[in-house]
């Protein structure tokens, strides 16, 4: 049995007045929605997006293809509820929102995404990018037209090819995680990862393993320390981080009996 530790933090930055970041921190599922389309509009759309994704917390599925598949459907239904509101109000028209959520189902974490708020992955003292920006500077990294470090300060970095509410259908990017214990896994929006580069992020999650402080306290404190890191580098946009560690839960000792062993033990 694996079990998750979870904490958020947003800050509005400061350069921003208002913050358009939204996140979701439940029992099963993690989310990090980024809005546009101005203010007022940009956080109705990350909020909205939110709605169908916290529905699924707590649900228990049959096997990873369920889970999978309720993962993307909710990404899908939050598409749906933003473009129905942008229609609906002309305040909200053109907004939109990056959403990227986790669900762990066992030991399991499935991930979907879409637009430029990032999953990572901290293994074994390897950091790793989980999920692929959907943005024209990583359109252009794939085409060998532009490197990493070229794209940290491409004026257009922040474009985005893809948003949650924006068309009335999306393309929604989904893996599945086999998780192992000691796992930590960061969800952030753009405000991070713009002024804070992978290096930075990596060494401050070194600091998970601090021993002898409650896990809930150090993924806590680990959520406060990433978004502190963006705003000492200016903070030019909205930050929001979810951090996730998972540990082993010792397991009850089985009965000794003939019969099949019980359900959820
Ligand atoms: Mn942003």
């Amino acid at each position: 049995m694996m079990r998750v530790h979870a904490s958020g933090h947003t800050d509005v930055g400061q350069v921003r007045e208002a913050n358009e970041d939204a996140y979701h921190v439940g029992d099963s599922v993690f989310a990090v929605a980024d809005g546009m389309g101005g203010h007022l509009a940009g956080e109705v759309a990350s909020s909205t997006a939110l709605e169908p994704i916290s529905e699924l917390d707590g649900h228990v599925f049959s096997d990873a293809a369920e889970a999978r598949a309720a993962l993307r459907a909710a990404l899908l239904d939050a598409n749906k509820a933003v473009v129905t509101k942008a229609a609906d109000d002309p305040q909200f028209q053109g907004m939109g929102t990056t959403l990227t959520a986790v669900m762990v189902e066992g030991r399991r974490a499935h991930i979907a995404h879409v637009g430029d708020s990032r999953a990572y992955l901290f293994r074994d003292r390897t950091f790793s990018q989980l999920t692929t920006d959907h943005t024209l500077v990583q359109r252009m990294i794939d085409e060998g037209r532009l490197t990493r470090e070229e794209a940290a300060r491409h004026p257009q970095r922040s474009v985005i090819t893809r948003a949650i509410g924006v068309e009335p259908d999306v393309d929604v990017d989904a893996m599945s995680l086999d998780l192992v214990p000691g796992d930590v896994v960061v969800l952030c929006s753009d405000g991070l990862t713009g002024p804070v580069d992978d290096d930075a992020i990596a060494d401050l999650l070194e600091s998970v393993d601090t021993p002898n402080v409650e896990t809930d306290e150090r993924v806590a404190g680990t959520a406060r320390r990433l978004v502190e890191a963006a705003n000492d580098a200016g903070g030019p946009d909205n930050i929001t981080v979810v951090v996730l560690a998972f540990e082993e839960l010792p397991t009850a000792p089985s009965p000794k009996s003939a019969g099949p062993a019980p359900l959820g033990a």
